[in-house]
């Protein structure tokens, strides 16, 4: 088995690339490091869960430093002007976190659960981890788990496990509640005119 350090965002989508990776013979250790979520509950509602769920599969995790001023310093500011570039800044704030700990360590191999969501932005992602796991030499596994997310929806589910309905940052809860007004008037609209 390799070792792979696995940046994970929450319980649920951990279930799906930790089972994928682990057949293709790797050993995840779960890394948590997720200054942007907020509020403090939510951060720490998902932090339980995932520390209930790794304990109870004897998966290791490594809960790393969270920097959340730098993340009000380096994310905040960019605001909803601009997701990609704020996401951008989101990734590159935890991933260089999670390659932190992967080379003090010692893995070689890193990935990150964030590549299971359609509603990440996948290239962006995966660009981030590439350029900060190259740099640092490690070997960022990169792999398209979003197919699985039906899977996960469903097996978080059986599980009980908590889950939410928005990324992470005040941003995202803003913009999560806006598309669900905006579906649910889709749909009032669509049944008006059936
Ligand atoms: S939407 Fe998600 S990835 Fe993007 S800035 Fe907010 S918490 Fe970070």
């Amino acid at each position: 088995m390799t070792r792979l350090l696995l940046h994970a965002c929450c319980a649920p989508c951990s279930l799906e690339p930790v089972r994928m990776l682990e057949e293709e013979g790797f050993e995840p250790t779960i890394c948590w490091t997720n200054p942007n979520i907020q509020p403090k509950d939510e951060h720490d509602r998902r932090l339980e869960e995932l520390r209930r769920w790794t304990a109870a599969n004897g998966i290791p995790l490594i809960e790393a430093r969270e920097d959340y001023d730098a993340w009000e310093r380096g994310v905040a500011p960019i605001g909803a002007r601009d997701r990609e570039r704020r996401c951008r800044a989101c990734y590159g704030l935890r991933l260089a976190e999670a390659v932190r700990v992967a080379c003090d360590e010692g893995f070689d191999h890193i990935a990150t659960t964030l590549a299971v969501s359609p509603y990440q932005l996948f290239e962006t992602c995966n660009d981030v981890l590439m350029r900060l796991a190259t740099a640092q030499g490690l070997t960022p596994v990169i792999r398209d788990f979003r197919p699985w997310y039906p899977e996960a929806t469903r097996r978080s589910r059986e599980l009980g496990m908590y889950r939410q309905n928005y990324c992470g940052c005040r941003f995202s809860a803003a913009e999560a509640a806006l598309d669900r007004i905006r579906l649910r008037d889709e749909r009032k609209a669509a049944k008006l005119h059936a």
